[in-house]
Order: structure tokens, then sequence, then C-alpha cells
């Protein structure tokens, strides 16, 4: 929310989209429709094709995830990656909220990259939590109803839990899994072949 918080007081033309996983909490859609009511812009809902997501659900039901990790990484695949591969294809450039202070996995974050000749902005990368905890009492940006709950990453619902003290701020992501490599893909590859955790 920073990060449209950022880019609607540019009061530059700019396209807002969302992955709808099928799989996200309640409260995820208070947010969107929040988010939708402060800033007067349209959200773009990306979703998974459903061919797809039938085929891995008929094969290896609704919570495959808990299987294994190649399975989690399957479905993180089907209901976000490719979605978010076909929805990056109407983009020259986009940014994210990835910042260098949520864990090991995102500590070498840079603030432009390039991929396939699209632009991947980061501008709050070397923001630290009480940087963007500030910014958001200063300009009263939104908060996700979870994030008081403790939830300090917020993905799907069976995928995310509120963080124990002293955690990481991804500790409550894939909480079952190996630490060094719980990311959905969307930004690295999960099973770390694009080198993003070394
Ligand atoms: S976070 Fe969990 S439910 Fe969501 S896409 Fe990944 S494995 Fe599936």
């Amino acid at each position: 929310m920073v990060l449209l918080d950022l880019a609607w007081r540019t009061r530059l033309p700019f396209r807002v989209f969302t992955l709808d996983t099928g799989r996200l909490p309640e409260e995820t859609y208070t947010m969107l429709e929040t988010a939708r009511q402060r800033y007067g812009i349209s959200v773009e809902v990306v979703t998974p094709d459903p061919a797809e997501t039938c085929a891995m659900v008929k094969e290896h039901g609704p919570n495959l995830f808990h299987i294994g990790p190649e399975l989690r990484r399957m479905c993180c695949n089907v209901r976000k990656v490719r979605p978010l591969d076909r929805k990056l294809q109407e983009f020259d450039a986009w940014a994210s909220g990835l910042r260098r202070g949520q864990g090991r996995t995102r500590a070498a974050v840079p603030k432009v990259s390039e991929n396939a000749g699209r632009l991947k902005l980061a501008p709050v990368a070397d923001w630290s939590a009480e940087k963007v905890n500030a910014y958001i009492k200063e300009y009263d940006v939104p908060v996700h109803p979870l994030f008081e709950q403790g939830y300090t990453s917020i993905g799907c619902a069976p995928c995310t839990r509120a963080i124990l003290d002293g955690e990481d701020e991804r500790a409550g992501r894939w909480w079952w899994e190996e630490n060094t490599k719980k990311e959905c893909g969307i930004h690295f590859a999960p099973d770390c072949s694009d080198g993003a955790y070394i």
C-alpha cells in the first residue's frame, strides 16, 4: 500500500493489478476495496487459468502444498507465476514493494533490474520496516486488517500465519518449509535456480 500511495502522489498515470490466487484470505478482498475507495482507482484482478487450476486440483487435491515442496511450487506456479507472466506482457515496466529487510532471500534486491526487455522497479527496496511504518503513520495509509494481528507478510490463507516474537517478516509464509527457499517464484525462482539466494 505504501507503493500505491507513493505512485498516487506523483499524479502520473499508472495501473494497479493484483493476483487473486483463489486462496486469499477474506481480509485481502476487504483491503482491495479499501484501496479502490481511498485512491479512486481501478484495480485489475489477475486470476489463474481455470483449466490449469482444475487439472492440478483434480490430480493432487486442493491442499497439495502440504504434500511436499515440489507440489507447493506447482501450486504457486499455476496460481501466481504463470498468471503474472501473462499479465506482464501488457507492460514495459512494473514495480513491486520488495524490501531487502524482509528476509535473507531479498537481501540483495536491486532498485532497478531488467528481464526480457522489461524494467522491474523496487522503489522501497532500501526502506526499513520502521521507515515503512513511519510513512504509513504520516500519510495515513490504509493497512491490511491482518497486519495488526501479526501478519507481516500476507499471501494465500492456507500458507500464511502470524509471526512470533523474534521471527523475520516472512517467517509466516510456508512456515513448514526451509527458510532459505521461501519464495513463490514471482520475484525469484523458488528452487534457487536463478541464483537469487547466493
Ligand atoms: S501460497 Fe499456497 S495456496 Fe497460494 S499459490 Fe502458493 S502454494 Fe498455492
